[in-house]
């Protein structure tokens, strides 16, 4: 166990670092994080150090300085997680990381372990981009292989013609095309595992997309109590399939004729568990320090049902009225630069249940 006073190193400095940095000083833990942006909203609330993934001084120095390291951004190169896993337990590890900063080795380990997935198919040049459409009933998502978030690195085809200049527009490189899923909701789920396979999950909750970046998250999803708890148990068993130590989002599309889909996987803090701050016992940031130093795992019930709002780009300029709106519960990642559809921050309302809350 490491025990409250040690320091957690922590890959990645946005604000999922930061929030995870707070929970962790909250239960006595120093945390160390290592970026290379000098504008890293993790900075201000940690130890930092700014240096290039590349520089292996910065590295070493970073591995004597914590007694574990985690992370909050998923594509941080692999052969950084090796050489960190030769000085300091890294938790989730390199192999972790491999699968699921990698779209298409993401799907194949989910297909090949048996889990539901839209059916997909790699594509290296337009030609088989234009076949694979056609064989997947013609309309799909042409999706980067790699660093593809909040919409980027991905296009919707509905022709042949489509696909060929989506596969350009895309730029170099192996693709995915995936068929085009009509989905009836997204929904994701949270979930935390220790190393001895030990785990608690936070519900299953709604997440609702503008231009591709989350905009809200509703929290318990409004779905029947069995699909929830499938969605639940399909989050845990990816986690023990992967044998991850940490936490792992999975964000799963209900298609119209109720069956889960894995659409992502994120080995990480997500946006999607912001909520569990302000409605549970214990946030997924806290959930991530307590699974990451091997400490008991808190409950992660709720105790009240919770909407989640993004603040993108400039709606961050409405910090004075969510203020002074009782109950609203604000948070603001202390980003000087506003950029359309950039996570300013974020606020979380409570609710006794979702009766009555528009959806
Ligand atoms: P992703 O980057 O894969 O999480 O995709 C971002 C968003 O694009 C998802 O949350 C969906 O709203 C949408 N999307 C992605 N893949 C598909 C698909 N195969 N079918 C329909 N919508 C999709």
């Amino acid at each position: 166990m490491i025990a409250p006073g040690a320091t957690i190193g922590i890959l990645g400095g946005g604000q999922l670092g930061r929030m995870t940095a707070l929970a962790a000083a909250r239960l006595g833990y120093a945390c160390h994080v290592f970026a290379p942006e000098a504008d890293s909203p993790a900075f201000a609330v940690a130890r930092h150090t700014c240096a290039s993934w590349a520089d292996r001084a910065a590295l070493a120095d970073f591995a004597a300085a914590v007694a574990v390291v985690t992370l909050e951004f998923e594509n941080v190169p692999v052969d950084v997680l090796d050489f960190l896993a030769g000085r300091v337990q890294v938790r989730p590890n390199a192999a972790v990381l491999a699968v699921t900063q990698d779209r298409l080795a993401e799907k194949r380990f989910l297909e090949s372990r048996g889990f539901p997935v839209a059916p997909f198919r790699e594509v290296r040049s337009p030609e088989e981009a234009a076949s694979a459409l056609v064989e997947l009933g013609g309309r799909g998502v042409l999706k980067t292989t790699r660093f593809g978030y909040d919409g980027r690195g991905q296009r919707i085809v509905a022709s042949p013609e489509e696909a060929v200049a989506a596969f350009a527009a895309l730029g170099p490189g192996t693709k995915v095309l995936e068929v085009f899923v009509t989905f009836e909701r997204e929904i994701s789920v949270v979930t935390a595992r220790r190393a001895d396979g030990t785990r608690a999950s936070f519900p299953a909750v709604e997440n609702r997309h503008e231009h591709h970046i989350l905009r809200t998250t509703i929290a318990p999803a409004p779905i029947p109590p069995a699909l929830a708890q499938e969605a639940v148990a399909l989050a845990e068993g990816v986690a023990e399939a992967l044998g991850v130590v940490g936490l792992l989002a999975a964000e799963m599309f209900v298609t119209g004729e109720g069956r889960l889909l894995v659409n992502e996987l994120a080995p990480r803090p997500h946006n999607s568990g912001h909520w569990t701050i302000d409605a549970c016992p214990v946030s997924q940031f806290e959930q991530l320090v307590r699974a990451v130093c091997d400490l008991p795992l808190g409950d992660p019930t709720p105790f009240a049902a919770a909407v989640m709002e993004n603040l993108l780009g400039d709606e961050v300029a409405a910090w004075p009225r969510l203020l002074a709106e009782p109950g609203a519960r604000l948070h603001l990642y202390g980003k000087r630069e506003v950029r359309p559809g950039r996570k300013m921050g974020h606020v979380t309302r409570l609710f006794p249940t979702l009766d009555g809350i528009k959806r």
